[in-house]
């Protein structure tokens, strides 16, 4: 090894992420490794720089840094820059790149049970697992997206960021009401929280026999995988799609953008899977 080279010690956060990423590093003989730190919103832009100087090759990041992070980045792809948000960042020849992998590994998830192209969705919620999934919905063809959710500018904004950015047309509903489902929707999408560990006899405030056998259902809560909504699509014949398969997906995606290898989804599914039973 050339250079000069530095170690650092570091307290680790507990994640979950940190193992599925070890494993599925580890199955392809990657050498690379996935660290957890806990960074306060203000020592933010000094993270980024550390990680740039570091000769990392990227990083994730959460809630509360996926708005902020953007300025201290050089360049945001298309789909993070209509989202408004970033989840995950590319270094290359020293630049910082935002993208955002939610909405595409939701994609990625869904087409294996069907193509958003062409199609109807219904989405409920408007915060940001619900914009990185109306858009990249909407960019990879979907025809109409209808918003549902409580809070209405936050809807009405979504929806109007679909309008003018993406080729797909969207509504809002204000979501004060137990709401049925039109019967033209072809794929459903809860994108609010209800129904996270540990409130998980949480239902959404719909009429659960608007669900029919005809629909595709699909939730982005990880854990657990199996919701009261996709309990109750899945006994109404609908074909179902559990969160974690975003999760592996948008794992996926970020472990390509950072090393060009396209990695085993099972791998990371089973390692999640033993940590959420
Ligand atoms: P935000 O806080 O940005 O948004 C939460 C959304 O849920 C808002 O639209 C909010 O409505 C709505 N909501 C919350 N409680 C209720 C309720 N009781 N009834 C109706 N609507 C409600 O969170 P995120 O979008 O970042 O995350 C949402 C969920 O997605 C989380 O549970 C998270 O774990 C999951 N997620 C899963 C991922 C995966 O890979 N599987 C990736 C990212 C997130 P309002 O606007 O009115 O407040």
């Amino acid at each position: 090894m050339s250079g000069l080279t530095a170690s650092f010690a570091m307290p680790a956060a507990e994640n979950p992420t940190v193992a599925v990423m070890d494993a599925v590093f580890a199955h392809h003989g990657l050498n690379a490794r996935y660290i957890n730190c806990e960074v306060a919103p203000e020592a933010l832009g000094g993270a980024v720089r550390g990680a740039l100087a570091m000769g990392f090759i990227g990083f994730n990041c959460s809630l509360p840094h996926k708005v902020k992070v953007i300025e201290f980045l050089d360049e945001l792809a298309p789909s993070a820059s209509i989202i408004g948000a970033v989840n995950c960042v590319v270094i290359k020849g020293g630049r910082l790149i935002g993208e955002n992998t939610d909405g595409k590994g939701f994609v990625e998830s869904l087409r294996t049970v069907v193509d958003p192209a062409g199609k109807d969705l219904v989405i409920f919620g408007a915060g940001g697992a619900a914009r990185a999934i109306a858009v990249e919905s909407a960019l990879a063809g979907a025809s109409h997206i209808t918003i549902v959710n409580t809070t209405a500018s936050r809807g009405q904004d979504l929806v109007d960021r679909i309008n003018v950015d993406t080729p797909a047309t969207a509504t809002f509903v204000h979501w004060d009401h137990n709401f049925e489902i039109p019967d033209t929707t072809e794929i459903v999408v809860n994108a609010t929280s209800v129904g996270l560990f540990p409130d998980v006899d949480s239902r959404l405030n719909i009429d659960p026999n608007s669900l029919r056998p005809s629909m595709v259902v699909a939730d982005v809560i990880p854990n657990p995988p199996r919701t009261r909504l996709l309990a109750d699509a899945a006994d109404r014949g609908c074909t179902t799609i559990d969160g974690m398969g975003m999760l592996v997906n948008q794992g996926r995606v970020a472990i390509k953008l950072w090393t060009g290898v396209d990695v085993d989804g099972q791998v990371m599914r089973r390692t999640l899977q033993e940590l959420f039973t």
